[in-house]
């Protein structure tokens, strides 16, 4: 027994609008064992989940002590108290989550925002050993889910922003002829590259991203053009990411993301390419060779969440 695992191990819990993800991990970061429920919806609901997917997950580590948990959570979260201000998916309007599941759990609990979480679980993944020398880690995971967002670690550490709402650039407009978006303005990133911006673009009956590049190939014109805004929303986004805080690497991830996978990486390096092509600037900045997919089989949020629940 090495030295973390007597002093416990840690789980991270992912509350998604649909299902409740709870690993354990390891000292060194491996998954020593995961489990998945449905996600509650409500205050009473949401707790219950979390608790019962941590419980159950204790359960199939016979001998092994929790020492703490982590939660990530689609929302606006105070990582010092543990409050969700808002989740409005999960129906959480200020929730004292971290204290209410540490008095069901008797363990401390930390609460993140699930896209920072899955930035700081990306820290893990293939190719992030790549920094230069002792360089620590600076990577950005590019979340296209419902909505569009990004969480930062710079220099090995999560950036939050001062009030939290670092990496809310979902609502930067690129394209001032572009399709109208919630916020008020027209042709915003989200508005072109997330769930609900598709949905929006596309009206009733929205087919799922993989049924869209499949109408788009076979020569669908509303199909080609709202994956053609797609790409070069994402391609976008990444550009700003790189150019705003250099961070070595861009990790895409989040539904919209693990559902089209290389049809949606290959084309966004061939518009990055594009554009370097164009501009020795943009060129010599390289922001196509900082892209990758996040992992299909890693849980980078409920990983992240355990990794943030860490003492430092
Ligand atoms: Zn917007």
């Amino acid at each position: 027994m090495n030295a973390l695992d007597s002093d416990g191990i840690t789980i991270g819990v992912d509350i998604g609008g649909t299902k409740t993800h709870a690993v354990a991990l390891g000292a060194g970061g491996e998954v020593l064992g995961e489990v998945r429920r449905r996600s509650g919806h409500g205050e009473e609901l949401v707790v219950l989940a979390a608790v019962q997917a941590v419980e159950t997950l204790a359960g199939e580590l016979p001998g092994r002590a929790i020492a703490r948990v982590g939660i990530g959570i689609p929302g606006t979260v105070d990582h010092l108290t543990g409050e969700v201000q808002q989740a409005l998916n999960l129906g959480l309007d200020h929730v004292a989550l971290g204290a209410q599941v540490s008095r069901r759990l008797g363990v401390p609990v930390h609460v993140e925002n699930d896209v920072n979480a899955a930035a700081l679980g990306s820290l893990g993944s293939p190719g992030e050993a790549e920094g230069r020398g002792a360089e620590p880690p600076s990577l950005a995971y590019l979340n296209l889910g419902t909505g569009l967002a990004v969480g930062t670690v710079l220099d090995g550490r999560l950036w939050r922003g001062v009030t939290g709402a670092a990496g809310e650039i979902g609502h930067i407009p690129l394209d001032p002829d572009g399709p109208l978006c919630v916020c008020g303005q027209r042709g915003c990133i989200e508005a072109m590259a997330s769930g609900s911006g598709i949905a929006r673009q596309w009206g009733a009956d929205v087919p799922s991203a993989p049924e869209i590049a499949d109408l788009a190939a076979s020569g669908d014109e509303r199909a080609a053009s709202v994956l053609e805004r797609l790409v070069w929303a994402v391609a976008g986004a990444v550009r700003l990411i790189v150019l705003a805080q250099d961070v070595r690497r861009v990790v895409i991830g989040g539904g919209l993301a693990l559902a089209l996978g290389e049809r949606l990486r290959l084309p966004v390096l061939a518009q990055l390419r594009e554009w370097e092509a164009a501009s020795p600037f943009l060129a010599s900045v390289a922001p196509a060779d900082r892209v990758v997919l996040a992992p299909a089989d890693r849980p980078l949020a409920a990983i992240g969440a355990a990794l943030a629940a860490r003492p430092v």
